[in-house]
Formats: C-alpha cells, sequence, structure tokens
C-alpha cells in the first residue's frame, strides 16, 4: 500500500486488506471492519459468467459506491455546519451540485436524495443539464436550489422561468449582459417574477490550469460597469428586487485557502456593493473549486494537489465573507457552493486487466555481434561508439547516452542513404536499448497493454496531463517485480499512460502469471480511483470504444458485506457504430446476405458469429484467462 501512497490519496475510503486486496470503506471513517467491501470480490461478482453466478459484465468496468456519495455529501456539509458554528454566523450553507462533473441519472438522483435533509440543490450549465436537474429536482426538497448558469438564449430562460412556475427555486444566472433584456422580457411575458444572479468576474487570478478563465480577461462573467448595466437595467423595470445571487468561479482545484479567501473576500465587497445599490441579496454562490488531492502530497504545489481539506476550505469561505459583512454591517448571505470534482471524484472507481505485457527487446550484451555493428560503419559512426564505450567504464551515463543517441542517429541516416542494411540497423537498435536499460531510463519499463480506451475513459490524462492514481486492486501482499507503463486498445501513439503520482515515470506491477495471479480467473486487474469527476461526460469513442459496463454496489449485511444493486452493460459495437450514423441492422443485413452469397453451407454460422460481435462490446474478451503471458513471448 506504501508504495502506491493509497493511504495519503486514499483515506478515508480506501485500503488494503490482509489478503492484500483493495477494500472500500463506504463510510469513510465510520466504517466498521465488516462493512469493508473487497473490490476483487466485487469484480468476481460482476464479470463471472452468469452460469458461475456472476453477472457476465465485461471490462472495463465502472464500480459506483453510493454510499461514498452520501459520505462526501455529509461531510461537506457539516465541514460548513462546523464553521459556521465556529464563527457564529447568522446564516446557513446550502450547496448545489454541478451536474457537468458526472450526469449519469443516479448518481444526480443519488445527490438530490442525500442531499435533500439539508437542501442541497443542483447546477446547470447547459438545456439538457437544466431539463435534468428540473425533473430531479422534482423529487427533492422545495428549498433546494437549482442554479442556471452558462450562455443562454431565450429558450434557455423561457425554461428557467416555467422551472419556477413548477415550484423549483430557481435563479437565473446571468453569464453576459445581454441576458438581462431577455430575462426582464420574456418573464413579463410568462408573468413569472424571477430570480436572478449574475456571475462576477472577478479580478483575482488562479494562475494554475484550471484558472486560465479567472480574472480581468476571463471567459465567463461580468466586468464591474456590465454588473452596473445590469443593476440600472433592472432598477428600471422595476425588478431589483428580483436580484438576489451573487456567482463567481475562481477556477477548478483552488490550490490554497489564501487564494480562495483572496477570491471570495473580492465578491463578498461586491456582494456588499450590490446590497448598497438596492439589490435584494440572499445568497454568495462561490462556484465550485473545492480540489481534491490527487497525489496524496497535500503539498498544492501542483494541479494534482491541494493543500487543505474540507474543513479548511469551509472555515476560510466563512470567515472570508463574514468580515466583509461585518465591516459593512449587512446581513449574512446564504453561502452556497458548486463543488463538483469534491464530491463525486471518489463515488466511482474504474476496473480495467492487463492482457499482456511487453519487455523492451533488449538483447543480453553477449548476444550483440560488435564486429557486426561496426562493420563498413563510417569512421564517425565507429568514433561514436569508442567514445560511448569509454563513457560506460566511466560510469558517465549523460555522455553514453548523448554517443549512443549520435550513433543511432547516424545510422538511421545512412540506413534511410541506403548504404545500412536492415539487420545491422536492428543490431544498433539492439546497442541503444541494452544500453539504455543499463543505465536504467524510462525505456526500461515494461508496456503493459490494457483492455481500455484512455480517450473514453480518461481523457483527462490525455488531454489536460491530468494524473489519477492507479493501482491493482489485489497482490498488494506482494512485492512487484516488474516496472510498467500502460498501453491502451487504441491504434494512437497517445494512447498510453506513462506517468503517474509522485512525478514516477513507470507503475511498479507484478508479472503476469497467468492463474497463479490471485485474479478473477487469474486476471491481473487495476483500477484507477478518484476520476468519478467529470472523465465519463468527456470521453469520446475514439476508434469506436464505447463506454464501459457500470455497476452500483451498496454495503449489505450478508456474508459478502455487498450487494450489486444495478448492473448495465457498456455500449456494444452496434451502439458506437450507431453514435456515428451507422445502422447496425442494415449492416448485418449486407454482411448476411454476403455469406449467403459466397459461403453456401457456412452462411448461418457466420451470420451468427457477426451477430454476436454486434452485440458484444468493443474491448478484448481474454479466450483462456489462464493463458495470459507475455506479449512477443518475452515479457514474463
Ligand atoms: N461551477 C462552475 C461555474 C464551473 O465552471 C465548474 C467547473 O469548472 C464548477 C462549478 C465545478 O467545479 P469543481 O469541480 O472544481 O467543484
Amino acid at each position: 500500500a506504501a508504495l502506491y501512497r493509497i493511504d495519503s490519496w486514499g483515506a478515508p475510503y480506501f485500503a488494503v486488506n490482509d489478503s492484500g486486496n483493495i477494500v472500500v470503506r463506504p463510510y469513510g471513517l465510520s466504517t466498521l471492519a465488516h462493512q469493508e467491501i473487497d473490490l476483487l470480490k466485487v469484480v468476481k461478482k460482476v464479470s463471472d459468467l452468469k452460469s458461475a453466478g456472476g453477472l457476465g459484465l465485461q471490462f472495463p468496468l465502472i464500480v459506483r459506491f453510493p454510499d461514498v456519495l452520501k459520505n462526501r455529501l455529509e461531510s461537506l456539509q457539516s465541514a460548513f455546519e462546523l464553521a459556521i458554528q465556529a464563527q457564529c454566523y447568522e446564516s446557513h450553507y446550502q450547496g448545489v451540485y454541478p451536474v457537468k462533473c458526472n450526469q449519469d441519472r443516479f448518481v444526480v438522483e443519488d445527490i438530490v436524495k442525500f442531499g435533500s435533509p439539508f437542501r442541497f440543490g443542483l447546477e446547470a450549465g447547459s438545456k439538457p443539464e437544466l431539463l435534468l436537474a428540473m425533473n430531479c429536482l422534482c423529487k427533492g426538497n422545495p428549498e433546494a436550489l437549482l442554479v442556471c448558469n452558462g450562455f443562454k438564449d431565450a429558450e434557455y430562460i423561457s425554461l428557467a422561468l416555467l422551472a419556477r412556475k413548477l415550484a423549483l427555486n430557481t435563479v437565473i444566472v446571468l453569464e453576459q449582459v445581454e441576458e438581462v433584456k431577455l430575462v426582464i422580457d420574456i418573464s413579463k411575458k410568462l408573468s413569472v417574477r424571477p430570480v436572478i444572479g449574475l456571475r462576477a468576474k472577478l479580478r483575482m487570478k488562479h494562475s494554475r490550469h484550471f484558472g486560465s478563465t479567472s480574472g480581468e480577461k476571463g471567459k465567463f462573467g461580468l466586468t464591474t460597469n456590465q454588473i452596473l448595466r445590469v443593476v440600472k437595467e433592472l432598477d428600471g423595470s422595476g425588478m431589483l428586487d428580483c436580484l438576489q445571487l451573487l456567482h463567481f468561479h475562481i477556477g477548478s482545484q483552488i490550490p490554497s485557502t489564501a487564494l480562495l479567501q483572496d477570491g471570495v473576500g473580492e465578491a463578498a465587497q461586491i456582494y456588499s456593493e450590490l446590497v448598497r445599490l438596492g439589490a435584494n441579496m440572499k445568497v454568495i454562490d462561490i462556484g465550485g473549486g473545492l480540489g481534491i488531492d490527487y497525489d496524496g502530497s497535500k503539498s498544492g504545489n501542483s494541479d494534482l494537489s491541494v493543500s487543505y481539506g474540507l474543513e479548511e476550505y469551509a472555515s476560510a469561505v466563512v470567515n472570508a465573507i463574514r468580515v466583509v459583512c461585518d465591516r459593512k454591517s449587512i446581513k449574512y448571505p446564504i453561502i452556497c457552493s458548486e463543488s463538483g470534482r469534491a464530491i463525486v471524484s471518489h463515488h466511482s472507481i474504474l476496473i480495467f486487466e492487463a492482457m499482456g505485457a511487453a519487455a523492451p527487446t533488449t538483447p543480453a550484451m553477449n548476444q550483440l555481434n560488435i564486429p557486426f555493428i561496426m562493420e563498413g560503419l563510417s569512421e564517425d559512426v565507429v568514433a561514436d561508439y569508442w567514445n560511448l564505450r569509454d563513457a560506460a567504464m566511466r560510469h558517465d551515463n549523460e555522455t553514453c547516452i548523448f554517443y549512443a543517441a549520435q550513433l543511432k542517429q547516424r545510422c538511421v541516416e545512412q540506413f534511410k542513404e541506403g548504404t545500412l542494411g536492415i539487420e545491422q540497423l536492428g543490431a544498433v537498435d539492439g546497442l541503444f536499448d541494452l544500453l539504455t536499460k543499463m543505465i536504467g531510463g524510462s525505456e526500461s519499463a515494461r508496456t503493459y497493454l490494457v483492455n481500455l480506451s484512455i480517450f473514453t475513459s480518461i481523457l483527462d490524462f490525455w488531454s489536460i496531463g491530468q494524473i489519477f492514481p492507479i493501482v491493482p486492486i489485489h497482490r498488494l501482499d506482494e512485492r512487484p517485480a516488474v516496472k510498467g507503463v500502460l498501453s491502451d486498445l487504441t491504434c494512437d501513439s497517445d494512447g498510453k499512460i506513462d506517468k503517474f503520482i509522485g512525478g514516477e515515470t513507470s507503475l511498479p506491477l507484478h508479472e503476469l502469471d497467468g492463474c497463479s495471479g490471485g485474479g478473477v480467473n487469474g486476471r491481473y486487474h487495476l483500477g484507477m480511483f478518484l476520476g468519478g469527476a467529470y472523465q465519463e461526460a468527456l470521453g469520446g469513442v475514439h476508434n469506436l470504444f464505447g463506454g464501459p459496463s457500470v455497476v452500483t454496489v451498496l454495503q449489505s449485511d450478508g456474508p459478502q458485506s455487498f450487494a450489486v444493486t444495478r448492473a448495465m452493460p457498456g455500449s456494444s459495437c452496434g451502439d458506437v457504430l450507431r453514435a456515428m450514423q451507422h445502422e447496425p441492422k442494415l449492416m448485418f443485413n449486407t454482411l448476411k446476405h454476403r455469406a449467403e452469397e459466397f459461403c453456401g453451407f457456412d452462411a448461418a454460422a457466420l451470420s451468427d458469429s457477426v451477430a454476436r460481435s454486434f452485440h458484444n462490446m468493443p474491448y478484448l474478451e481474454p479466450a483462456s484467462s489462464c493463458s495470459l503471458t507475455a506479449m512477443n513471448g518475452s515479457g514474463s
């Protein structure tokens, strides 16, 4: 567990049991020993064939734990309640969940249900998000807020006003100055008194990746002058009392409470000025940004970590607002936050399997035929070789690498010119690989082929370099013997994971030794943790790999301590083809007729086989798990 820093990023939800398997503690610190859920047992239940009592689902697989979701929500609520009490803040906290973080129906429904006792609401940023938020909140607390953010047209605004007619506590947050006219006109037309918020563009800047939209030049929100125009416009229409909420969003993954306090303090000043100008202010909505400590360092030094916990975050927010309100002698506002990442990241785990491992094809020193390699090479290449050897004797790795790279480059050029044969070029490659391995460079890592598409399931790794903790979910009582990088199934050189938490360029992994591996049917299972936010909605269908299977797991008092309450197979080949406008039914008929035309006797069997392929998921199905061995025959 220490090797993977599980205690640092995983506590209080993830730990390792005596069998060396990852366990999930759905209630965090208050989980009792018998309530721990062994993840490998879940994977077995879900992936075993139906004939063996399993659910027969294919990998990759998302395992959701609604109890973790509930614990996150309640922990956030308690953190604010604690800060409010400690600072004698005379109002309350009432958060909303930004559905963009994970729009899955069951995730959103669970959040509404779990948050209902404390009026937890939803935030939408587009028309379909608003439709789903309206629908889910019909079963929620009537006081729960429905915050409508994002750029809006007349249809979006009409829908939000309709939501108010449906007795949902809807706030239309003005994102652009032009929206105010639309809200005034449409609300008059529909005879609805709107509740309006405005999004302020703060001057403070969060300088990390997720802060690129903050600051005066940021993409979203109203400038000071635009805020004044909105106030004037509303006042002129007799609707200044409708302006009740101030929203801002510093950016996701706010690294420190110092930056947070700076932003919240600035916003609280704007809030107090709106009060002075006559608006009927009630709520300050501090947006998202509550961060996750992905690498467990608690340093706040990079996008991967934050230097605070829920309590420190809540305390900093309450303090920054209270100080301004005290100074201006105004009533404390309700504090709303739109924390997404912090609520949903922990609740789901992406499980995938390693299908094989390829070691770098490195010959042993005695296999290298040096005289052959040197044969017919130009003088400069020969000089490179001798310099390389001298450097190797001196253990001067840097010089060694320099000459090796130069030698290789010159040989490649000679090959392209036609003066070097392919066998000799292969031998030079071998020499280069051996050297790199001896020096311990990253190329000595073994490549594990994983049954996954990074572009579908971990898009942020490819698009913004976001790193998630990845850990084998079993065999953690066994010292990993190998360092590996992960290569996915796509035909894309970017489809690999070679960066891991802690700045590592490889991951400690176990040998793939078939049936003795301890995994389900001898397979080797890895889990990607803390990926419950954003990844599911962002992923695409590159190479037509579609969404993973999804199961929901609840703690139960039965002998297994868990129950699978919902199971959905992932997208089939037919599903992903349909997403690109192909019509699987017609495609099948075409292939069936072709089989009848060309295959006579075998046509029916061939058609059945094609039908199965449309029905199955696009990922690999290991023929016999026990035969999982090394690729190229050299990796185990
Ligand atoms: N609110 C707004 C307006 C956002 O743009 C975002 C995401 O960037 C969020 C809330 C959620 O942020 P986070 O996931 O950091 O909590």
